[in-house]
C-alpha cells in the first residue's frame, strides 16, 4: 500500500515536471538583437515561440544570402557570374530564381531598375573611390547596361546564369529584399506573435503587436537630409514591408554637386536632386526593394503618377520637403509626427 503511495507521488511528480518542460518548450518569448550582414547592419524584434532560436536560424539565412549575392567575396554566385561573363556560369537556385525575377522587374520598370550596372557603379567608385568619371569611360560603360542580355538556363536539375561579355552585374539593390523573403518563408514555419526585421532602407513587418490597440509598428521615415537621423514623419503599419532608396546613404561631393549611390541606366548619371527619398509599401520584400530603386531613377513626375494610378503605394520626399503619400496610407500616418520644415500632401 505505502509503496503504491509513493509510485503515485513519482508518477505526480514526473507529470508535473514533464507539463513544466512542455510549457518552457513552448513558451512564447521576446528577442531583440542586432547583426550585421550584407554591408549594413540587421536589426530583429521578434516575439515567438523560442525567439532566440528563430532569430539565429534567420541570421543564417542573410549570411547565406550575403555568400551568394556578395560581390566583395570573390567566389559569391554573383562573382563568379561576372567573372565568367561571356559564358554560363553554374549557381544555385536562389541565384536562378532571383535572376529570371530580375528581369521581370527590369522590364516592368522599363530598365529603370537594371543590375547590369555593375560597370557605372565601380566606375563612380561608390564605397572605395569616389569620383566623378571622365565622359569616355562613363561612355564606354553605359554600353554594358542592357538586363535583356542576361541569359539564364536549367539543365539536368543544374542551374546556370549568363551576362554579356562587357556586363558586369550588382544586385545591391534587391540582395535584400529577397533575403528577406527568404527570412519570411522561416517564419511562416513557426509559431510568430510578431517580427520586425529592418535592413539597409527595408523594415519587414510580420503579425500583430497586441498590445497596441490596433496592432499596427510605428515606422519611421527618415529626414532624408545627410546628417539628420531624425524622422520626417512617423507611420503605423502591419503586414507589409517598406522599402526607402535616398540620396543620403552613399554619395559625395564634387565641385558643390552632390553625386549618390543610384544610377540611372540611360544616361549613367547620379546628380539627379529633385527627389531625396522614395519609399515603397507593399507586401513582396523583393518588389518593394527594386521598385524603390526602380521609382527613385524614375523621378518625380513619374513617381507620383504611379502612386496617384495606384500603380504603387509608398511616399517619396522631393528636395523641396515635401512628403508626397498615397491616398490609401494617409490614414496611418501620424500627424504630429511630421518634422518642422516639412509637408504632407496626399496624392490622390
Ligand atoms: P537601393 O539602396 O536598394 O536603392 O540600391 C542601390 C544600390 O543598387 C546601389 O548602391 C548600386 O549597388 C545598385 N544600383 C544603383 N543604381 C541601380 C539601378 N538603376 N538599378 C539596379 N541597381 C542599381
Ligand atoms: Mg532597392
Amino acid at each position: 500500500m505505502k509503496i503504491k503511495k509513493i509510485r503515485l507521488a513519482i508518477l505526480g511528480v514526473l507529470l508535473i515536471v514533464a507539463a513544466v518542460a512542455i510549457v518552457y518548450l513552448f513558451r512564447m518569448t521576446e528577442y531583440t538583437t542586432i547583426t550585421f550582414h550584407m554591408d549594413t547592419y540587421v536589426s530583429y524584434s521578434v516575439r515567438a515561440r523560442n525567439a532566440e532560436k528563430l532569430v539565429m536560424e534567420m541570421d543564417a539565412e542573410f549570411e547565406k544570402c550575403e555568400q551568394l549575392f556578395s560581390r566583395f567575396s570573390s567566389d559569391s554566385d554573383i562573382s563568379r557570374i561576372n567573372e565568367n561573363a561571356g559564358e554560363f556560369t553554374e549557381v544555385q537556385k536562389d541565384t536562378y530564381d532571383l535572376m529570371c525575377e530580375i528581369l521581370e522587374l527590369s522590364s516592368r520598370t522599363d530598365g529603370a531598375f537594371d543590375p547590369t550596372v555593375g560597370k557605372l557603379v565601380d566606375l563612380w567608385g561608390f564605397g572605395a573611390n569616389p569620383h566623378v568619371p571622365d565622359k569616355d569611360e562613363l561612355d564606354a560603360a553605359l554600353q554594358s547596361v542592357n538586363y535583356r542580355s542576361i541569359r539564364y538556363k536549367e539543365e539536368n536539375g543544374k542551374y546556370y546564369v549568363m551576362i554579356a561579355a562587357d556586363q558586369i552585374i550588382d544586385l545591391g539593390a534587391v540582395a535584400k529584399g529577397y533575403a528577406l523573403r527568404k527570412v519570411d518563408d522561416i517564419l511562416n514555419q513557426h509559431v510568430v506573435d510578431y517580427a520586425v526585421i529592418s535592413l539597409g532602407g527595408n523594415v519587414f513587418i510580420k503579425g500583430d503587436k497586441t498590445s497596441d490597440s490596433e496592432g499596427s509598428f510605428s515606422v519611421g521615415i527618415r529626414c532624408p537630409e545627410e546628417e539628420s537621423s531624425e524622422m520626417a514623419l512617423i507611420i503605423s503599419l502591419k503586414e507589409v514591408v517598406l522599402s526607402t532608396s535616398g540620396s543620403y546613404e552613399r554619395f559625395f561631393y564634387q565641385d558643390g554637386i552632390r553625386y549618390s549611390h543610384i544610377i540611372d541606366p540611360f544616361t549613367g548619371r547620379c546628380d539627379s536632386d529633385e527627389i531625396l527619398s522614395v519609399t515603397i509599401v507593399c507586401s513582396d520584400p523583393v518588389d518593394a526593394d527594386a521598385l524603390s530603386t526602380a521609382y527613385y531613377v524614375k523621378g518625380l513626375g513619374e513617381t507620383l503618377d504611379a502612386l496617384s494610378s495606384g500603380e504603387i503605394e509608398g511616399i517619396l520626399i522631393d528636395s523641396s520637403k515635401v512628403i508626397y503619400i498615397s491616398e490609401d496610407l494617409f490614414q496611418y500616418v501620424d500627424r504630429d509626427s511630421i518634422a518642422d520644415g516639412y509637408t504632407l500632401e496626399v496624392v490622390e
